[in-house]
């Protein structure tokens, strides 16, 4: 692990100016990173495959930044909240199933009760040739070396929102429940306060797969509002992996769906483990609204879901594992007693 310097901030305002402020030695406030559970920053820096120069603790603003508030008008997640905590909150429980199912079925007790919610939705790709800078090319590591994955092994690899620079997966599961249920990020950053939809978090890869959000640097991700509907409760997440526990998703689909007896009204879907970010899936929504749910208009939105998808070889199993998840979640969604 390279030196960095480590500074602990009080006050979301002075973590901001803290951020926008280069240490002595750095180049660019992007080289600061924020430190929440560190259970993505801390490996990728002993990894060497991200090179902080300096690092802001963030864990003392878990009192403004760190409750979980449930209303009328939705569920108001703090960016400091543990993963753990909102896994087993009775109000996400009861509510916002897809939300709990996301965290309790992603990674181990013990990383769930340390990983803050702020940090799960920026963790960093789980793709092999990123982790290990012992392969020269990766265009999101090194901009510009090329990309290992695509003549490689890719079959842990997106089929949705590939680039020719990069078709690495967005690794985690809670973001395709915020995308879903059409959550509102909440931001601080050097200019105040400001909100964005968490469709519009991520960014394709194109040709700079290196610039992952839409985020400035220094920007601090203070919480999450998740809008009421009557979609939430009749929700879940259907995570495909390779073992049943403590494992990433080869393909996961996040669904909401309110109904009026068999007939869909409203579908949220997003998907993961096939996709270069949370991925909403909205031409299979709108395939849905005002068709009775069964399998055959289940199978037609999640082709429509897939109807873009570009395979490399080893993941070329992954439209079909999409498509029969999609299916599968969407049934079982209907199936549920509300
Ligand atoms: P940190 O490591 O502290 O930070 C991560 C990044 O987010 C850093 O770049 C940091 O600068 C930035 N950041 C943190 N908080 C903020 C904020 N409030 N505003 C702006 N930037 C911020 N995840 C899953 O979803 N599913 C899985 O199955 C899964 N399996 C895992 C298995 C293993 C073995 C491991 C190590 C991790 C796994 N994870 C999985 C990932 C894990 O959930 C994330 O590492 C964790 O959620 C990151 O949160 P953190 O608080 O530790 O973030
Ligand atoms: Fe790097 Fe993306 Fe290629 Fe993986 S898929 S090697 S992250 S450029």
């Amino acid at each position: 692990m390279r030196p960095f310097a480590y500074n602990r901030a009080e006050s979301a305002q002075q973590a901001v100016s803290m951020a926008a402020t280069p240490a002595s030695g750095a180049r660019t406030a992007s080289e600061t990173q924020f430190l929440a559970g560190g259970t993505t920053l801390l490996d990728l820096m002993k990894l060497d495959s991200m090179s902080a120069r300096t690092v802001v603790d963030i864990n003392d603003l878990r009192e403004p930044h760190g409750a979980i508030n449930a209303g009328p008008d939705g569920l108001q997640l703090g960016a400091l909240v543990r993963m753990s905590e909102a896994a087993e909150h009775p109000a996400v429980l009861h509510d916002y199933p897809v939300i709990a199912q996301s965290l309790q079925l992603a990674a181990s007790q013990q990383i769930r009760n340390m990983a803050s919610l702020g940090g799960n939705v920026l963790q960093r790709t789980r793709c092999q040739y990123f982790r290990d800078p012992s392969w020269t090319a990766c265009n999101k590591r090194v901009p510009g070396s090329g990309c290992a994955a695509i003549d490689g092994v890719n079959r842990m690899h997106a089929v949705l929102g590939v680039s020719d620079r990069c078709i690495a997966s967005y690794p985690g599961d809670f973001a395709q429940a915020l995308t879903a249920l059409d959550a509102i990020v909440q931001i601080r950053g050097a200019r105040g306060f400001r909100t964005l939809r968490m469709e519009d978090l991520h960014r394709l890869p194109g040709d700079t797969p290196h610039v992952e959000t839409v985020l400035a640097p220094g920007d601090l991700i203070t919480g999450f509002l998740v809008p009421a509907g009557p979609w939430t409760r009749r929700s879940l997440y259907l995570k495909i992996r390779d073992r049943q526990s403590y494992e990433f998703g080869v393909a996961t689909a996040a669904v909401a769906l309110s109904m009026t007896g068999n007939v869909v009204d409203q579908a949220r879907i997003a998907l993961g483990g096939v996709a270069v970010k949370p991925w909403r899936a909205h031409e299979a929504e709108a395939s849905l609204v005002g068709q009775p749910l069964t399998v055959a208009s289940a199978r037609t939105a999640a082709d429509r879901a897939f109807a873009g998808a570009v395979t490399h070889g080893g993941n070329d199993f992954k439209p079909d594992l999409g498509r029969r998840t999609l299916v599968r979640a969407l049934l079982q969604a209907g199936r549920m007693e509300v």
